[in-house]
């Protein structure tokens, strides 16, 4: 057993029972204290239909605001639950359910169908949420104390590099996790952190727990929605918003020459690399942004750069979180490396899988740091090619092929060659009909040197994607076998 805290949300009843908790542009506003009242009620739910602790049960939901009821009701009983992520197909979520050994799939009502299908043959227990509680009256036996090595929740990898894995989160991870981020942004009373990513990956959720160890508003969206993410940040007092690049892409256009009020104090934006030019212009808006590294092992971001340093280190994910500790394996400093993280934040393991020996983890993420400590992200240590004796990252060459004018989208794979070992080999996705190879290999000519150029180039109509949309590369030459080039 390791350290124990008061519960959370009991405690932030306790301390600030009438603060808003949550908030929707839908007009919902609930407390603290309403909060802890509608997610005891829904644990006494649970329990009366035989959730006990330690089982491992299953919820399919998008973003609503019985997600956060949900998950802390889950927390008063000690049993740990699996997210899933509402894109899967019904197959994908079986794989799951049986690979995370859940015995039971709680189901947002909207999700009926694919929930009963993807049930079908594996033994689970499909069970549509009730939102509103049987009875309101405590009856007692539901936890006081969180325990910080206890198993709390299960997400999978985006499985974007294989399989995904199932990485096991206590509470301890998410409680750093929250404490490393306030440490870095600070914390003020009008806090209000607005959710448009999903709640079943480690973006959306941290700011879930966030807002139960601080005592923070969350502003929660079902999902990214331009004029509703402006509106609130103009009009409605939110101070902080998580987004991945093609949102903020569309928040600045949006923003107009005023930009931003004083009261929004940070965009953390995750996930990927930042075209230079989206940075510059929201600076020019004063929309301050802090760029950041993370992964679903580390319970959200590790390591975050400040809008101070976004010029100076353009292109840098910054440096690790005050909790946590970050280097780069390899023996000459400065060069390309795998990427190290250790920390009270990083999981200690997946489900199912041999448990790790080391108190770090190998990220499977390339990168280096600069003299001042300063983190580059440059690309998966699966997807680097080799060609001829030189090292080439296909996200270097994705982000010169997408500059093009006529090019919507671009992956680059490896393809085995006699002569160089290896060489890249570009898929493009044309924005119009008129784009011809001689203007790509007239573009790149002067910009990647000529063993970085593809050697081959295939238009196709989309890229292969997972369900988070993430590109998949080892996919790639599949779209050639169906004659789509
Ligand atoms: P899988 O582990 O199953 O292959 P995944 O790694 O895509 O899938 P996630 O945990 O959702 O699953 O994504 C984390 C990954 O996203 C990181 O390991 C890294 O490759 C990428 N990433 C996150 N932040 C950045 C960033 N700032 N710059 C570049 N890549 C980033
Ligand atoms: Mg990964």
């Amino acid at each position: 057993m390791g350290e124990k805290i008061p519960h959370w949300l009991d405690k932030q009843a306790f301390l600030n029972p009438e603060k808003t908790a949550l908030e929707t542009p839908e007009g919902h506003v609930w407390t603290f204290s309403e909060l802890q009242e509608r997610s005891r009620q829904m644990a006494y739910d649970l329990k009366r239909m035989g959730v006990e602790e330690g089982d491992h049960i299953a919820f399919l939901s998008g973003n609503d605001i019985h997600f956060p009821v949900f998950i802390h009701a889950v927390s008063y009983i000690g049993a740990v639950v699996v997210l899933l992520n509402t894109r899967l197909t019904a197959p994908e979520i079986s794989y799951q359910l049986q690979d995370a050994d859940v015995s039971r799939l709680f189901f947002a009502a909207s999700l009926t169908e694919k929930a009963y299908q993807a049930v079908e043959g594996t033994g689970v227990k499909a069970v549509e949420c009730i939102n509103e509680p049987s009875v309101s009256r405590e009856e007692g036996g539901l936890k006081k104390e969180i325990d910080f090595d206890a198993p709390y929740t299960m997400m999978y990898t985006s499985g974007t590099t294989g399989n995904p894995k199932a990485v096991i989160h206590t509470y301890g991870n998410h409680w750093y996790s929250a404490a490393a981020s306030a440490l870095n942004l600070g914390l003020t009373p009008d806090d209000k952190w607005l959710i448009c990513l999903p709640l079943f990956h480690v973006g959306g959720f941290s700011v879930l727990i966030k807002s139960v160890v601080y005592g923070m508003s969350v502003y929660l969206m079902d999902k990214f929605n331009q004029e509703q993410v402006h509106e609130a940040v103009m009009d409605k007092h939110v101070t902080h918003a998580s987004v991945v690049t093609v949102m903020l892409q569309h928040l600045v256009k949006r923003a107009g020459s005023s930009g931003y009020p004083d009261t929004f104090r940070c965009m953390l934006l995750g996930g990927g690399p930042v075209p230079n030019v989206l940075l510059k212009n929201c600076s020019q808006k004063g929309i301050p942004v802090f760029q950041t590294y993370g992964m679903t092992e580390t319970s959200s971001q590790i390591a975050t750069l400040s809008p101070a340093s976004a010029f100076d280190k353009a292109g840098s994910a910054g440096k690790a979180l005050s909790l946590a500790q970050l280097w780069i394996d390899t023996p000459v400093p400065g060069e390309i490396g795998e990427i190290i993280v250790q920390g009270p934040m990083v999981s200690k393991g997946y489900y199912n899988r041999p448990a790790r020996q080391e108190s770090y983890i190998h990220t499977g993420d390339l990168g280096y740091q600069d003299e001042d400590g300063f983190l580059y992200v440059v690309d998966r240590v699966k997807d680097m090619i080799i060609s001829g004796g030189e090292n080439v990252y296909p996200a270097e060459i994705e982000s010169v092929l997408s500059e093009i004018p006529g090019v919507k989208e671009a992956g680059v794979t490896g393809r085995p060659d006699d002569r160089w070992g290896e060489v890249p080999a570009a898929f493009l996705v044309a924005e119009n009909e008129t784009i011809r190879n001689a203007d790509i290999y007239r573009y790149i000519g002067d910009r990647l040197a000529k063993y970085k150029q593809p050697a081959d180039i295939y238009w196709v109509q989309e890229l292969p994607r997972n369900a988070s949309n993430k590109l998949l590369r080892r996919k790639l030459f599949s779209l050639t076998e169906g004659g789509d080039q």
